[in-house]
């Protein structure tokens, strides 16, 4: 701060004709027509003032930086919840599936082959499809829910 302030002191020493917030509009493009070419025509001439003058950009430009990444610090605060654990909730349900249709189908091929029985296999197949689709039913029904929820809002 107090750097600031002394480098500001002693810049006038080079004669500039004009206070360091021309610079500050000067960059900002705030400036009348005049002012900008008595701005400009320092900086021609004068090293240190441009030196100071690009200090300034930075700085803007570092500020500017922050505040462009405000609005988003909006929209992750709520994406990473939804991306993250949305994620992880949809890989586990995924898993969950595969794990299940390959545990069943094993399961239904095992009882396919060991049973003698019509009756037998038929109540084997049909209680281990109803427990898949139930499942599966369940995991639609999520899955959808989530997706009009939540997703829309958040992917474009
Ligand atoms: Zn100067």
């Amino acid at each position: 701060m107090t750097e600031r302030k002394d480098l500001a002191l002693t810049e006038p020493g080079c004669g500039r004709p004009f206070d360091e917030s021309l610079l500050t509009g000067y960059l900002d493009h705030a400036l009348t027509q005049e002012e900008e070419q008595r701005v400009r025509v320092h900086l021609v001439d004068c090293g240190e003032c441009r030196k100071l003058t690009e200090e300034l950009a930075m700085m803007r430009k570092t500020t500017m930086g922050t505040e462009f990444r405000v609005p988003s610090d909006d929209q992750w605060d709520e994406r990473p919840r939804g991306g993250a654990s949305g994620l992880a909730f949809g890989v586990g349900w995924l898993m969950l599936i595969v794990w299940v249709v390959g545990v069943v189908g094993f399961a239904l091929g095992e009882a396919w082959q060991g049973t003698q029985s019509l009756g037998e296999k038929l109540a084997a197949f049909g209680g281990l499809s109803a427990v898949v689709l139930l499942l599966l039913s369940v995991v639609i029904d999520r899955l959808r829910a989530r997706k009009s929820d939540r997703y829309r809002r958040v992917e474009k």
